[in-house]
C-alpha cells in the first residue's frame, strides 16, 4: 500500500470532491477527517444527520489503494447509494441478500482484482466466514462503519452483527477504521470505541445544532385538527412526515389528511416490502407528499427538502427526537420540526417502559432518556439550549427560532397548586389515574367518589377554583417531571421527589398555556 504524502493530500482531496462530486469545499471538519483517515489513521466521527459523513469515507476511499469497505445495516439503501456513485464514476458495488449468488460472485471477483473503490456490506453479510477471508484476500483501503451506534445495547437501534464488528480490529488490525454516527450520548460513545478498539482515535464531533429547524411543541387537544392547522397554515404543498406511535394511528392519519386534502401516505413495518417501498419511493420522487409513519420510516432516508417534521406521539427518547426531526432541512432551508404531547402520552410511555423485558438497568437509562424529553416538552427556556445540552453542547444566547423564544410562555408559580394535586393523589391512596384524582380536586361528588368516600376527605374540593384542563396539565406536568409516576392502570402514585415540594422546600414553575384552553392562549398572543 503506497502511503499518502501529506502536502500533496489536500489538493488531492479536493480534486476528488470536485471531479466526483462537483462540490467547491469541504464542510466543517470534513476536510480533518479525510487527512486523517486517507493517511491510515482510524477515527470516530459524530456528526448529526444530514451532516456529511458519506464523504467522510468516500473520498478517503478513493485516496487510498485499495477498496473502502462500508458496513451499513441500510440494505434498503445499498443500491441507491451505489447507483448514484455509479453515477458520479465511483466503481461501487454492494453485497447483501438481495443478491443472487452469480451476482455475489461476480462482486467478489471485482473486489479481489482490485476494481472496486467502495463496496458497501450489510453487517451479517460482512461477519460470514466467507467474506472475512475474501477480505483477507482483497485490496482493502479502509473500514467505514456507518450507523455505529448500532454496536451500543444503549442505543435505540442495537443490532446484534453490530456487537460483534470487533472482528475487525482483530483481523484487520492494520487498516484504518473510521466509525460514523449522529448519536452521541457519552454510553454509545464509549460502546463504539470499545467494539471497534478505537481507544486514543481523534473524535471528530460536529455541532448537533440545526439552525433552520424550527422547534415546536404544543399540548395535544384535538391533534388531528391541530395538525391539519399546522400543515395548512405553514406547509401546504411540502413535504412531510408525521410520526405516530401505532400502525394503526398511521393507517388513521394517513386516510385523514388525504380525506382533508393533503396527499399522505402510510409507512409502517406492518406492511409488505412492497408496499413500503412504493411509499418511499413515491416520498423520495414526488414534490409534496406527507408519509404517516411508525419510526420504521426514515433511518438513512436523504431528501434534502423535507420540510417539516410532526410528531403526533411522543417519541421515546431525546435521540430519537434529534434523529426523527433531524429528518427536515437537510437543504438548510427553513423547516419545522412541530410536536403535540399530552398526559396520556406522558402514561403510556413510562407504562411501555415499565413493562418492558429489558433489564433493570436498560430500564433505568431509558426512563432517564424519556426524562429529558418530557423536561424539553415542559420547559419554558429556550428549546435549542435544552436540546443542545442534551447532547453536551451549550448554546451560549436563546437561539430565536424555537416557539418558547418567538412567543415566550409565561411562567406561573403554581407550588400551591402542585401540592394540591400532589395531596389529592397521595390521600386517595397512590392508585388511581388523572380522571379520579382530578374530580376530587374539583369537588365532584361522582359515583366513584362517594362510593370510595373521597368526598369527605380534606382535599375534596380544594382546587375548584380552577377547571379541569388546569389540573390535567398540573397533573401532566408532575408526571413529566418526575414527582408523579404511572403504574398499573394508568394509576397516579407520589414519587420521592415529590417530598421537596410537599414540605415547601422546592417551588414548582409551570408554563401558564399548557394550563388554559388554547383560544385563550391564541387570543393572548395577538
Ligand atoms: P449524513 O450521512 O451525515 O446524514 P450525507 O453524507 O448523506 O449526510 O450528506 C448530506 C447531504 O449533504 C448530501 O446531499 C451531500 O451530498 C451533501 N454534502 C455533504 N458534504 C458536502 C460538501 N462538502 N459540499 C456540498 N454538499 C455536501
Ligand atoms: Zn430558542
Amino acid at each position: 500500500m503506497t502511503a499518502v504524502s501529506p502536502t500533496n493530500l489536500d489538493t488531492r482531496a479536493l480534486d476528488i470532491l470536485h471531479r466526483v462530486w462537483g462540490y467547491g469545499a469541504f464542510r466543517g471538519v470534513q476536510a480533518d477527517i479525510v487527512r486523517t483517515v486517507a493517511a491510515g489513521g482510524n477515527a470516530l466521527v459524530l456528526m448529526p444527520t444530514g451532516g456529511g459523513k458519506s464523504l467522510c469515507y468516500q473520498v478517503p476511499s478513493l485516496l487510498r489503494d485499495g477498496t473502502g469497505i462500508v458496513v451499513s445495516p441500510l440494505i434498503a439503501l445499498m443500491k441507491d447509494q451505489v447507483d448514484a456513485l455509479r453515477e458520479n464514476g465511483v466503481r461501487a458495488a454492494y453485497l447483501n441478500s438481495t443478491l443472487s449468488l452469480p451476482e455475489v460472485r461476480e462482486v467478489e471477483e471485482a473486489l479481489l482484482a482490485g476494481e472496486l473503490d467502495l463496496l458497501y456490506v450489510a453487517p451479517e453479510r460482512l461477519l460470514l466466514p466467507r467474506t472475512l477471508d475474501l477480505l483477507e484476500r482483497a485490496p482493502v483501503a479502509l473500514f467505514a462503519i456507518d450507523e455505529a451506534h448500532c454496536v451500543s445495547q444503549w442505543g435505540h437501534d442495537f443490532r446484534p452483527e453490530y456487537g460483534q464488528l470487533g472482528v475487525l480490529p482483530e483481523r484487520f488490525p492494520h487498516l484504518p477504521r473510521v466509525a460514523l454516527t449522529a448519536t452521541a450520548d457519552d454510553r454509545t460513545r464509549a460502546d463504539i470505541l470499545n467494539v471497534l478498539h478505537l481507544h486514543g482515535a481523534p473524535q471528530f464531533v460536529s455541532s448537533f445544532d440545526r439552525p433552520n429547524i424550527q422547534y415546536r411543541v404544543a399540548n395535544k387537544e384535538a391533534p388531528k385538527s391541530q395538525l391539519l392547522d399546522f400543515i395548512r397554515g405553514e406547509h401546504a404543498g411540502d413535504a412531510g412526515i408525521v410520526y405516530c406511535l401505532s400502525r394503526k394511528s398511521v393507517e388513521d392519519t394517513a386516510r385523514w389528511l388525504t380525506a382533508q386534502g393533503v396527499e399522505a401516505v402510510p409507512y409502517h413495518a406492518g406492511l409488505s416490502p412492497r408496499e413500503r417501498n412504493t411509499a418511499q419511493e413515491r416520498f423520495l420522487n414526488e414534490e409534496g407528499l406527507v408519509v404517516a409513519a411508525t419510526v420504521a420510516f426514515g433511518m438513512g432516508i436523504d431528501k434534502p427538502n423535507v420540510r417539516f417534521v410532526a410528531h403526533l406521539d411522543l417519541p421515546k427518547s431525546m435521540e430519537g427526537y434529534y434523529q426523527e426531526t433531524g429528518r427536515a432541512g437537510r437543504d438548510g432551508l427553513p423547516s419545522t420540526a412541530w410536536m403535540v404531547y399530552g398526559l396520556a402520552d406522558v402514561v403510556n410511555v413510562r407504562r411501555m417502559l415499565a413493562q418492558s423485558d429489558a433489564p433493570e438497568e436498560v430500564k433505568r437509562v431509558e426512563a432517564g432518556k424519556l426524562d429529558a424529553l418530557l423536561t424539553y416538552c415542559e420547559t419554558a427556556a429556550c428549546r435549542r439550549q435544552v436540546l443542545l445540552a442534551y447532547f453536551g453542547e451549550e448554546l451560549r444566547e436563546p437561539c430565536g427560532n424555537c416557539d418558547t423564544c418567538l412567543n415566550p410562555p409565561r411562567v406561573h408559580d403554581a407550588t400551591r397548586e402542585a401540592q394540591m394535586a400532589l395531596s389529592a393523589v397521595i390521600r386517595t391512596g397512590n392508585r388511581f389515574g388523572a380522571a379520579h384524582v382530578t374530580d376530587v380536586l374539583l369537588g365532584r361528588e361522582t359515583e366513584r367518589v362517594l362510593a370510595l368516600g373521597h368526598h369527605q376527605l380534606p382535599t375534596f374540593g380544594v382546587g375548584a377554583g380552577h377547571d379541569e384542563k388546569f389540573w390535567r396539565g398540573i397533573l401532566r406536568q408532575l408526571t413529566s417531571l418526575g414527582h408523579l409516576t404511572a403504574g398499573e392502570h394508568h394509576g397516579l402514585s407520589a414519587t420521592g421527589r415529590a417530598r421537596p415540594l410537599l414540605k415547601g422546600e422546592a417551588e414548582f414553575r409551570v408554563r401558564e398555556d399548557s394550563l388554559l384552553p388554547r383560544e385563550t392562549v391564541k387570543r393572548r398572543e395577538r
